[in-house]
């Protein structure tokens, strides 16, 4: 059997570019036949657009039959109607937003995810796929080159377009280049999905071990985060277990005086990294796997919502977060894919995933995937369909092998409806 060399891989990579481009001429071409019958289309009155079927309206959401009217992308009157005025019955629903995402690691998706322990199965071990400096994630993002790390993710955020999603926020890794490439795929991308990018510092030049003594690697640290918070929503922090005080709180002092977001990772593994976590008073909290009560009551004390990302923790076997008791003490919770590495950035799948092992209600998860997401990372424009917020949303296909027989449409929303019964996004 012949090996497979460098132009093998540049050939495959030429042809995976092709199918891309054509995919998408063709989804541009199902998106410009779409008419008023399909629920969703170019309006003739005096809004730019009007869609029609069965809206998710609000938050908690209210099913309503009606038209919603659009103008420059803003929803400008939702009219309700009886169904039986309705030609089309399709729901109407807002886009996911994506709470939690690392969007570099793209180009490895089928990583090994931990070493054999018999022919048949491997044991799971999240340090060595994630863990900074030297698990595997990182060794392979520092030879990425920055032309493939931004096509990659390209690719990325046209697929959670694609998924229904219209937010997303990214720990990006990389410093100042790493959050340049996300900007540059975004913009290649389009502007129908909103990144709010967390920023990294690559602390070059900074000995961790030196600390705040060290006087010149220590001006440079602050240099690129000074930089980094030009650029970036926020500063993503790995955890607290990754970096030293110092740093930390110099993270913390000066995201949170330039008003940008600190969100950090804490507790997935285990629970050493939750209480300096939380004395850093971040604005979001990712995983949170391991809290406790009495660590759940602080952040909810404190207001700080937390991202859960189930099936991340799931592959990764870290364990499953008390989502419950999160809701349970009024913490907003929202929803996250997590690694593309992990798992596809699938909100549908992730509502599948939390609706079974949880039962939590249905209503709770088409919040904790919605509008939870928009109020943690600050994008209250989006998030629901209600009067006044930007019109991102979905149309779904209430026909469609899959919705068909579905007599309760939240339910078959959050425990069912997959990418392929979406019509239209908007
Ligand atoms: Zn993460």
């Amino acid at each position: 059997m012949s090996g497979f060399d460098d132009s093998d891989f540049v050939r495959l990579l030429e042809i995976i570019d092709q199918t891309e481009k054509e995919r998408r001429s063709e989804t541009a071409g199902n998106f410009s036949k779409s008419t008023l019958e399909d629920g969703y289309g170019d309006y003739g009155g005096s809004y730019d657009r009007v869609v029609s079927g069965l809206i998710f309206a609000g938050t908690e959401p209210d099913l309503i039959y009606g038209n919603i009217y659009i103008e420059d992308g803003i929803i400008k009157e939702i009219e309700e109607l009886s169904g039986s005025q309705m030609k089309s019955r399709n729901w109407i629903v807002p886009r996911f937003i994506n709470a939690h995402t690392h969007i570099g690691d793209t180009l490895l998706k089928d990583p090994p995810l931990g070493p054999d322990i018999t022919p048949y199965a491997y044991k799971r071990d999240l340090d060595s796929l994630v863990r900074p400096p030297n698990g595997l994630k990182h060794r392979f993002l520092s030879d990425l080159s920055q032309e493939a790390a931004i096509d990659s993710m390209e690719s990325a955020i046209w697929d959670m377009y694609q998924n229904g999603i219209s937010v997303f926020a990214d720990f990006r890794e990389g410093g100042l280049s790493g959050v340049a490439a996300l900007i540059e795929a975004s913009k290649n991308a389009g502007r129908g999905i909103h990144p709010i990018i967390f920023g990294r510092p690559t602390f070059s030049g900074f000995d961790s071990a030196a600390s705040g003594s060290d006087f010149s690697a220590s001006h440079l640290f602050l240099d690129e985060l000074r930089d980094l918070l030009d650029v970036a929503d926020g500063i993503g922090v790995s955890g607290t277990n990754d970096l030293d005080e110092y740093i930390l709180a110099k993270i913390a002092a000066k995201t949170q005086s330039k008003r940008r977001r600190l969100a950090i990772h804490a507790g997935e593994k285990d629970r050493s990294d939750i209480e300096p976590a939380l004395s850093l008073d971040p604005d979001l909290l990712i995983h949170m796997t391991h809290a406790e009560e009495s660590e759940i009551k602080i952040a909810a004390d404190r207001e700080i919502p937390i991202a859960v990302c189930v099936r991340s923790n799931l592959v990764t076997g870290v364990g499953l977060p008390s989502i419950l008791s999160m809701l349970d003490a009024g913490i907003s919770v929202c929803v996250g894919t997590d690694n593309v590495m992990l798992n596809a950035p699938d909100m549908f799948e992730e509502l599948h995933f939390l609706s079974k092992i949880y039962g939590i209600s249905d209503a709770t998860l088409f919040k904790m995937a919605t509008s939870n997401g928009a109020d943690a990372l600050g994008c209250r424009f989006t998030g629901s369909i209600e009067v006044g917020k930007k019109a991102d949303m979905m149309v779904l296909n209430a026909k469609s092998l899959n919705l068909k027989h579905v007599k309760d449409p939240l339910a078959g929303f959050v425990r069912r409806a997959r990418a392929d019964d979406i019509l239209g996004i908007i």
